[in-house]
């Protein structure tokens, strides 16, 4: 009846540990997903800002064009207009007229080769971004198709192991029971540890040699002096001595072994 307990306890903290694996599954997908979301909302932003410079540079480019085209034509009809001038005065006035547009115009010029490369850049800024968007917004679709999935294998897990809870639960008294779960609740894992060569394996600390001789009787669980720790001894295992209970224990094998019982 001893060994079963332990047996018991040992499986029932195999089975809690799976379901923090999965508790921890289930509550770390959404988040998953969550920190693509931030990426993705991140990379729009980061789109939206960029795309407002393009349009501003853009807008600085036709204007740009405009006045360069607007002053041509000013200084076309200029030209045109300086052989009908009649004296020197006039004459030399449009002349500063028309070099004062074509320095203007070549300034401009100037400009628009700086606009078109700053355009370039964040032309290219823009694609690269984009790109990134397509493999986050695949990565998203990739993480929510599989979050249903996941969750529904998880849940059924979870079920089964519950199921498999209550039948090594229901082998182990229950004030014992209650030390295994006020343990669990405090301390970290794990909650049942086995003593090898006297010392305990929660905190490899020797038990005192009483304490030792009576864990050896195998007649009660006792706790670790030190830690606190459910404990038992090694050699009441030999077959399976560092693995009492196998690590997977499918529903089905924890209430046939408690059919068999
Ligand atoms: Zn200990």
């Amino acid at each position: 009846m001893y060994l079963k307990q332990v047996e018991q306890l040992v499986m029932l903290q195999k089975i809690d540990d799976e379901i923090i694996v999965l508790d921890e599954e289930l509550s770390g997908a959404p988040k998953e997903i969550e920190v693509l979301e931030t990426e993705q909302a991140r990379l729009a932003e980061a789109g939206n800002q960029i795309q407002e410079k393009i349009d501003f540079l853009k807008a600085q480019q036709s204007r740009l064009e405009n006045e360069i085209e607007d002053d041509s034509l000013k200084l076309k009809k200029s030209k045109s207009k300086l052989m009908q001038v009649g004296n020197t005065k006039e004459y030399h006035a449009m002349m500063r007229e028309m070099d004062n547009l074509e320095k203007l115009n070549r300034l401009r010029d100037e400009d628009k080769l700086a606009v078109a490369e700053e355009l370039g850049r964040q032309t290219e800024a823009i694609n690269d971004l984009g790109e990134k968007s397509k493999a986050v917004a695949a990565q998203l679709a990739k993480a929510k198709s599989n979050l249903d999935s996941r969750v529904k294998v998880a849940k059924k897990r979870l079920a089964q192991l519950d199921e498999a809870r209550k039948t090594a639960g229901k082998t182990v008294p229950k004030p014992i029971l209650s030390r295994y779960e006020f343990i669990r609740s405090r301390l970290h894992n794990p909650v049942i540890v086995h003593v090898a060569a006297g010392v305990c394996s929660g905190c490899n600390i020797s038990i005192p040699p009483q304490a030792f001789i009576e864990l050896q009787k195998g007649q009660q669980i006792l706790s670790c002096p030190n830690c606190q720790r459910l404990i038992y001894w090694l050699e009441h295992f030999p077959n399976d001595a560092a693995e009492p209970i196998p690590a997977k224990i499918p529903a089905a094998a924890a209430s046939a072994s408690a059919a068999a019982e």
